[in-house]
């Protein structure tokens, strides 16, 4: 890629400085003429973008690209950090899209669902088919798609699901002889609601293997 190429030339110039080099020229001077320039480059583009040549915007942007990546090397990152932060952005949104899901629809109240159990972070409600006497769903408020979406960040939520689980099991019975807790992930489990539940079963012997 492009980018890469050019973040390449610019290491060069700064690991070995020319003369007649116009990022070495720029680095010497250090980080804060490095920041005037982006300041500049910046102006640059405003002023390019309120005419009406859009040959002069794509100007100015590529100059304001050029020096960002400039300081970038300054910074000891890369474009790749920059991207990968991006990446991360958009995949985040993604997870946040909650529009058509089930669950969020029951969270937020919109749908009418049998709920049994509702805290801060978690909720717990009776499955619509369900599969043993007791078949309660324990699912976070927070939308994750599946459990590979889950981070160190969710590591207390986790907790509150297996814990808010051993409530309801308890409560209902089934907690000294037995219940199964069960996590789906993906087609071939059988996953058919893209937010993550924990199904609570019990109130019957359980098979092994599952089925
Ligand atoms: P899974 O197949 O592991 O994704 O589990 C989804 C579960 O959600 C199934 O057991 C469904 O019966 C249950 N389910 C789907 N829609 C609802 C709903 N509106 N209320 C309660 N349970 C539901
Ligand atoms: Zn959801």
């Amino acid at each position: 890629m492009i980018l890469d190429d050019i973040y390449g030339v610019i290491l060069e110039r700064r690991r070995n400085p020319s003369p007649d080099s116009y990022v070495s020229a720029l680095t010497t001077k250090g980080k804060d003429a490095i920041l005037k320039k982006i300041g500049e480059e910046a102006a640059e583009v405003i002023i390019a973008s309120k005419g009406l040549d859009k040959q002069q915007v794509i100007h100015e942007m590529a100059d304001l690209w050029f020096h960002c990546m400039v300081l970038m090397a300054e910074e000891g990152l890369s474009h790749s950090d920059i991207l990968k932060e991006l990446e991360d952005r958009f995949n985040k949104k993604k997870e946040q899209d909650t529009s058509g899901c089930i669950f969020c629809n029951i969270i937020s109240k919109e749908t009418p669902a049998g709920i049994i159990y509702e805290d801060e972070n978690v909720m717990a409600l009776e499955d619509i088919n369900p599969q043993a006497p007791l078949h309660v769903l324990v699912i976070p408020k927070k939308h994750i798609p599946t459990s590979l979406g889950l981070t160190n960040r969710d590591n207390e939520l986790i907790g509150q699901l297996f814990q808010a689980a051993n409530k309801i099991a308890t409560e209902r019975g089934v907690a000294e002889r037995g219940f199964r807790l069960v996590m789906n992930t993906n087609p071939e489990a059988g996953q058919s609601v893209y937010h993550i539940h924990l199904h609570l079963l019990g109130g019957r012997p359980m098979h092994w293997p599952p089925g």
